[in-house]
């Protein structure tokens, strides 16, 4: 299984991935958990140089196009032969990310953005998309209390309209595949979202 967790900043994809991971150890289903940018060597390299402010004069076409060189490798290197093992893989972040952040906010044409992920996943499509949804400014008070990670010098830039577009772009994935995607809402307390998470992936194991 692939299963990915989605949404803006501070909506609590780290923990509730973790919390996820957790049950499925206790249920014996071998699990790896990883994260985008990032989760192959080569895709951390890439990650560092795209949120360390390297990548600052890089114009947003090529920044897409890092994403997708770092989610290609990840793929090939990590998702692809774990999911082929038997494990359950668990990504923070994903194919909706780029869309949202590069595509719907970073306004680079659809066509681009399509190709992009096509040549990145290879047909690697997630049977999961968990999408946690947050008020803007509810995510950011929370992303901002833990100010100085190394994304923060990005996302303090940005305006709340940005945050709230993204929110919407998010939802509007959900809308448009909704056999893929499950909106899970994540203004309430950190146990009670892990319990709904449980039960999705529960009945996406049973079947
Ligand atoms: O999920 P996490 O907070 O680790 O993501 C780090 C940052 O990378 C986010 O704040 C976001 O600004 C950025 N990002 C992006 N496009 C993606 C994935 C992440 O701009 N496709």
């Amino acid at each position: 299984l692939f299963i990915t967790f989605e949404g803006g900043e501070g909506a609590g994809k780290s923990t509730q991935i973790k919390r996820l991971a957790a049950y499925l150890a206790t249920v014996d289903i071998d699990t790896l958990v990883t994260r985008e940018p990032g989760g192959s060597p080569g895709a951390e390299a890439v990650r560092h140089v795209i949120l360390s402010g390297a990548a600052e004069p890089f114009g947003p076409a090529m920044e897409a196009v890092l994403f997708a060189a770092a989610r290609s490798d990840h793929v090939a290197q990590l998702i692809r032969p774990s999911i082929m093992a038997g494990k359950t893989v668990l990504c923070d972040r994903f194919i909706d990310s780029s869309r949202v952040y590069q595509g719907v906010t970073g306004s680079l044409d659809p066509s681009f953005m399509q190709a992009l992920e096509r040549v990145a996943i290879d047909g690697t499509v997630p049977d999961l998309t968990i999408i946690l949804d947050l008020p803007a400014e509810k995510g950011l008070a929370r992303a901002t209390r833990r100010r100085g990670d190394e994304a923060a010098d990005r996302f303090e830039k940005e305006t709340l309209a940005t945050h709230e577009a993204r929110r919407q772009a998010f939802l509007a994935i959900a809308a448009a595949e909704p056999e893929r995607c499950r909106i899970v809402d994540a203004d309430r307390p950190e146990e009670e979202v892990s319990a709904e998470i449980i039960a999705i992936v529960d009945k996406l194991i049973e079947s």
